[in-house]
């Protein structure tokens, strides 16, 4: 089935064409219609799948038949996306301006960190879709500024990160400020006791659609493991960086710490990176991430909270410079490759101590990772091969043969 096939209005359509939406993913497929419908959906989908689309198309097919019917317009917003972090929210607003830029349904985004007056400013214009993140949206509940009492659809979307970063109270709160008759929609990309608990007290008779229960990880995705020591890694990092120069990479590292070094290891053999992690400045970050989609810069090292849930097209590799030490965000780095139909590359480097880390991985997803043999010639060739003067003994011994063979 096509998207020229659903009954979606053509102003959808077309957008849809530009963005190069043939087809449904399987999300989608799965999604739509029951959306369309008024059901409750409850979805675990992993990023990169499409889940964004899957409720954005629906949203705002819905949302502009009310204009259509010229339904008399209500007070407040009509529909409030929440998701956990304000890359996410941005990414998730984008969608809907992107999908929706031709019909007269109005949406918005608010997230902390930034000023409130231009938010309020907008909402008071009218604002029919709303995306945002937890604290924003209730600062502005609680002020007056955000009226949710017309609420036609609520959408939760990684509602398992929502969970992890402490969001529970606030997500049962909302639900004293919205109606009870609504449509809800709840996606998660993992599912836990604890995210059943929570989907299950704020949706009603859900459809409930999984995405590859077995394997979580993206079917669309390389996946690759090669041995390295600890303290080698920077100079396979390099080496990888060098030979693949015209790629787009997201390195993913344990620590804000750890990213910043690696920076700093990579610019002393000539090669540009940029690190983004929970401490630098919102308004930084919108730049970094601005400098990776637009290729001013195409290697970025990150942590896992910094880079959860941002849908950045068209990157090649990810690579796990650490590997992760809980199995499930495996799964979340490896889906900022491999995106919608596009094939992905995913490669692990994995010290002696992150064994154990591989075994769960390779337990969590059901798959065993191909191993990536290299000979220990090969291995010293790469080592031998950095441009990093300061560590690098096989060059400064073959430096000083050559220094002692022009002295002869
Ligand atoms: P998401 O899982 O929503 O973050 O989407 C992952 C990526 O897939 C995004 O870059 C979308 O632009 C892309 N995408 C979503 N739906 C489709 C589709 N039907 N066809 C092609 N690409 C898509």
């Amino acid at each position: 089935m096509k998207f020229e096939d659903y009954k979606i209005s053509p102003k959808i359509k077309s957008q849809l064409k530009e963005l190069g939406y043939n087809k449904p993913t399987d999300i989608q497929f799965k999604a739509i219609d029951p959306i369309l419908k008024g059901e409750d959906v409850l979805a675990i989908a992993q990023t990169g799948t499409g889940k964004t689309a899957a409720f954005v198309i629906p949203i705002l097919q819905k949302l502009d038949q009310q204009h259509v019917n010229n339904k008399q317009r209500v007070e407040g917003v009509k529909c409030l996306v929440l998701a956990p972090t304000r890359e996410l929210a941005i990414q998730i607003s984008k969608v809907f301006q992107a999908i929706g830029e031709k019909l007269p349904v109005v949406s918005a985004c608010i997230h902390g960190g930034v000023e409130q007056d231009p938010q309020i400013s907008k909402l008071n214009s009218g604002v029919d879709i709303l995306v945002a993140t937890p604290g924003r949206m209730f600062d502005l509940v609680s002020q007056g500024h955000l009226n949710l009492k017309n609420l036609e659809i609520l959408c939760l979307d990684e509602a398992d990160l929502m969970l992890d970063l402490g969001f529970y109270k606030d997500i049962e709160d909302l639900l004293k400020f919205i109606p009870k008759k609504r449509q809800t929609l709840f996606f998660s990309a993992t599912i836990t006791l604890k995210i059943k608990k929570l989907a299950y007290s704020v949706v009603n008779n859900a459809i409930r659609i999984q995405i590859s229960p077995k394997n979580p990880v993206a079917k669309n995705i390389d996946h690759a493991v090669v041995f390295i020591e600890m303290d080698d890694k920077r100079f396979f990092l390099e080496n990888v960086l060098k030979e693949y120069d015209d790629k787009k990479f997201v390195v993913f590292v344990r620590t804000k710490v750890r990213a910043e070094r690696v920076v700093a290891a990579m610019e002393r053999v000539q090669v540009k990176t940029e690190f983004l992690h929970g401490g630098v400045e919102q308004q930084e970050r919108f730049k970094i991430l601005d400098r990776f989609r637009t290729n001013e810069n195409r290697v970025l090292i990150t942590t896992d909270v910094a880079a959860r849930g941002i849908d950045i097209p068209d990157v090649d590799y990810v690579i796990n410079y650490d590997l992760p030490d809980v199995s499930e965000n495996y799964v979340h780095r490896v889906g900022r490759t491999g995106r919608g139909m596009k094939r992905g590359q995913a490669l692990s480097f994995c010290s002696k101590d992150e064994l154990v880390f591989l075994k769960d991985i390779e337990e969590y997803t059901g798959e065993d990772i191909q191993q990536f043999e290299l000979t220990n010639g090969e291995y010293e060739d790469i080592l031998g091969a950095t441009e990093d003067g300061s560590n690098n003994w096989k060059k400064l011994i073959d430096d000083a043969e050559k220094d002692n063979g022009n002295e002869w």
